[in-house]
């Protein structure tokens, strides 16, 4: 869906979407070692080489025993062995008990084990009161995976969890989607470091921060981040050079149509085209995605632009930006998810755009509520920094109120990759 007006051609936010993930294909692999894993993308579906765990384990602190002999009970019998994890196979002698440690292998013959909380022990003799089933408190072999069972697939993000279950089949390295090359390109004249004392009208360069943590916290790499004035040909210098070191180029600000709004026709001076250039999507409409396309055989290098104003970049990072390292980085299902929410409060749609108003999301009762918080103001820092998400309320005349099912957005940076 398009709607055109003043020469450019506005997409819907779920079109821009989808052409940006179809755009980005995995930037390919690398192996690393399983301890630099974590937050990692798997690059391949990874299989159970053998069965987990091996032989058969006792659950529990107990008594290892024969089922058929727990009869004519309460009765006691002699404990005639010990079987702790680390001694490996042990022998178990019908109408006896083996005393065993959680963990360790059944000894062969036994079938059952009592936790030593249900006996009654004295000098070597322990007394069973109560009968129980066979095979009970006793972990059977290959109960977590058989050898050759999927352990991870491909795409997937390798969770602290994850590196367990691989360490404990003895994966010391792992196939994992190289790390997208990300420069940072924030564009202003009234910018300066964050460590100066601006003038009167100078703005800190907030956007270099915000950004830059965003994008390493997607589980990308930020190798450049450079803070350019509005001035053409220092402007077109940054921009050529950030396309030749990154796979994805993300600008901020010059992204309007106003005089000194040079980012986009710089970059399609340097062959970038864009994918869209402005999106139905409030308040980050002036946001565009591009592609240069590279020489045979090399990977195209994407281009993000952002507009300047911290909280539009915000929306934008998290719609735009996080779907592109996503998919370049070759994780599984890369567009943001949603997810049914109450709303706890009043939201008005917008005509033509959807609209993405910061919420603070909680669980209540059961289920989501988001309350859209006071100051929406695309200029401001602060509605991003204490929003869990976004509310999407799709294009359209219609005003929520409490109660109403809405759609969120929320933000996950649960796994930041180092
Ligand atoms: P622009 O999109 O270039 O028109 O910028 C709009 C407004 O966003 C500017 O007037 C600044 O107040 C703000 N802004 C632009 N770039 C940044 C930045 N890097 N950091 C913080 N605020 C910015
Ligand atoms: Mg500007």
């Amino acid at each position: 869906m398009t709607q055109r007006g003043s020469g450019r051609s506005t997409i819907s936010f779920e079109d821009a979407q989808r052409r940006i993930v179809e755009s980005c294909a995995p930037l390919g692999t690398e192996r690393v070692a399983l301890r630099d894993a974590a937050g990692r993308i798997a690059a391949a579906t990874l299989n159970a080489r053998e069965d987990l765990v091996p032989f058969a384990r006792s659950a529990m602190d107990g008594f290892a025993m024969c089922a058929a002999d727990l009869i004519d009970l309460p009765r006691e019998f002699p404990v005639r062995a010990r079987v702790y994890a680390e001694l490996g196979s042990a022998e178990h002698s019908p109408q006896t008990a083996t005393a065993i440690a959680t963990g360790a292998p059944i000894p062969r013959g036994a079938d059952t084990v009592l936790p030593i909380e249900d006996v009654e022990t004295s000098d070597g003799v322990v007394r069973i009161l109560r009968s129980v089933e066979a095979g009970s408190c006793i972990f059977p072999p290959g109960e977590d995976a058989r050898a050759g069972d999927e352990l991870i697939e491909s795409g997937a993000v390798l969770r602290p969890s994850a590196l367990g279950l691989l360490a404990s089949d003895g994966y010391s390295e792992v196939e994992v989607f190289r790390k997208p090359r990300v420069v940072v390109v924030c564009t202003g004249d009234e910018l300066v470091p964050i460590d100066a004392a601006p003038a009167y009208g100078q703005i800190r360069n907030s956007n270099a921060f915000m950004t830059t943590a965003a994008v390493e916290a997607l589980g990308a790499k930020v190798v450049a981040a450079s803070m350019i004035g509005d001035e053409r040909a220092k402007l077109r210098h940054a921009l050529e050079e950030a396309i030749g070191s990154a796979d994805l180029v993300v600008t901020t600000g010059g992204a309007s149509v106003g005089e000194r709004d040079f980012v986009k026709p710089l970059l399609k001076k340097l062959g970038v085209e864009f994918l869209f250039d402005t999106v139905a999507l409030r308040p980050a409409k002036p946001s565009a995605f591009g592609r240069r396309a590279a020489a045979a055989g090399a990977a195209p290098v994407h281009v993000a632009v952002l507009p300047g104003n911290p909280s539009s970049a915000f929306i934008a990072l998290q719609e735009f930006v996080r779907p592109a390292l996503f998919a370049l980085g070759g994780r599984r299902d890369p567009l943001p998810s949603t997810h049914p929410a109450r709303l706890d409060g009043r939201i008005r749609a917008k005509p033509n755009s959807t609209y993405a108003c910061y919420a603070q999301i909680r669980l209540r009762d059961g289920s989501l509520v988001a309350r859209p918080l006071d100051n929406q103001c695309s200029a401001l820092t602060r509605s991003a920094s204490e929003a869990d998400g976004f509310i999407l309320a799709p294009p359209g005349t219609e005003t929520f109120t409490t109660g109403a099912i809405v759609s969120v957005d929320i933000f996950d940076w649960t796994y930041v990759g180092r």
